[in-house]
C-alpha cells in the first residue's frame, strides 16, 4: 500500500494545517468575491468560520463537500455571515445518513436562540439531530475551548453584541485568528499575541471608516501590537477595490501581509 503525504504527517505527528478564503466579501454581490466564510483544515477537521450567501460553492471548489465540514463557528448573526446556514444544513440531509460524523455548530451569546428561531420556520428541513452539536459560547475575554484536534479560545469583539473572534491552536503549535467583524478592539489584540496568522477585516479604505469596522492602517495597528506573523485583510466592500490597500496597511504594519481573495489557501508550517 502506498503511503501518502498524509500519512507521513500522522507518523511524524505532524498534521497539515492550512486556511482557504472562502469568501472575502460583503452583503454586496460580488462575481470575485463571495460573502464572509473561512476554511480551516486541521488534521481530521475542517474547521469553517462563518458562512455568508455562496459558502457551499466555494467548499466545493476547494474541495470540501457538506459533509466533510466538522466545526461551523459563527463571529455574529448578520447575514453576510450567516446566510448559508439555512442552505448548508438542508444540504445536509441529503443524501440521508451520508454525514459520518457529528456537526458542531457553534457561535456566541444567543446563538442557541439564533439557530432555534431558524427551526421554527424550517422545522424538519433543516433538522439534523442526531449529528448536530450545538454550542453557544458565553462573552468572557479569551476563554479557551477544548475539542478533539485543537484548542479554540473566544473573546467578544466590538461590532454586534453578540460577535466573538476566534483562534484556534492545534497539537503542532499553529495559532491562527479570525476576527470576525469588529472595530478597534484591545481583546482581539490579547486573542492574537504572537499569533501565526491574524484574518482580519477590513472592511473599507482609511479616510472612509466606519463605527463597527476596522480599516486597513487600523487593522494593521491591531496586527502591529499584537506582534503577529502574518496578516491577511479580508472582509472587502467594492470601494476597497478601487484603491491600494496594502499601502494603505503599511502605514502602520510592516510584517508579511495578503490581501484575501477567495480561495486563496495559506499553508501554515508545524511550529
Ligand atoms: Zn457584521
Ligand atoms: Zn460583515
Amino acid at each position: 500500500m502506498r503511503t501518502t503525504r498524509q500519512d507521513m504527517q500522522k507518523i511524524s505527528g505532524k498534521n497539515k494545517v492550512s486556511v482557504t478564503i472562502l469568501g472575502s466579501g460583503t452583503c454586496v454581490p460580488s462575481p470575485d468575491r463571495s460573502a464572509c466564510a473561512v476554511l480551516m483544515r486541521a488534521g481530521d477537521n475542517n474547521l469553517v468560520f462563518d458562512a455568508g450567501p455562496g459558502t457551499m460553492r466555494r467548499l466545493l471548489e476547494a474541495g470540501v463537500f457538506v459533509f466533510d465540514v466538522s466545526h461551523l463557528f459563527f463571529s455574529h448573526y448578520h447575514p453576510d455571515h450567516t446566510g448559508e446556514l439555512v442552505p448548508f444544513l438542508f444540504a445536509n440531509k441529503y443524501p440521508e445518513n451520508h454525514r459520518k460524523r457529528n456537526l458542531f455548530l457553534c457561535g456566541g451569546p444567543g446563538f442557541k436562540n439564533f439557530y432555534l428561531q431558524l427551526k421554527s420556520i424550517y422545522h424538519e428541513w433543516i433538522d439534523v439531530s442526531g449529528r448536530l452539536d450545538l454550542v453557544e459560547f458565553g462573552p468572557t475575554p479569551n476563554e479557551a475551548h477544548l475539542f478533539d484536534g485543537f484548542t479554540l479560545f473566544t473573546t467578544p469583539v466590538t461590532h454586534s453584541p453578540e460577535s466573538l473572534a476566534y483562534k484556534v491552536t492545534t497539537p503542532e503549535g499553529v495559532s491562527v485568528v479570525y476576527s470576525g467583524d469588529t472595530d478597534e478592539s484591545e481583546n482581539l489584540i490579547a486573542l492574537s499575541r504572537n499569533a501565526d496568522l491574524l484574518i482580519c477585516e477590513s472592511a473599507l479604505p482609511d479616510p472612509m471608516k466606519v463605527p463597527g469596522h476596522l480599516t486597513p492602517s487600523s487593522a494593521g495597528r491591531i496586527a502591529a501590537r499584537a506582534n503577529v506573523k502574518k496578516l491577511v485583510l479580508t472582509h472587502f466592500y467594492p470601494e476597497c477595490d478601487t484603491v491600494d490597500m496594502f499601502q494603505q496597511c503599511r502605514k502602520t504594519y510592516s510584517g508579511p501581509l495578503i490581501l484575501a481573495k477567495d480561495l486563496l489557501t495559506i499553508e501554515m508550517d508545524p511550529v
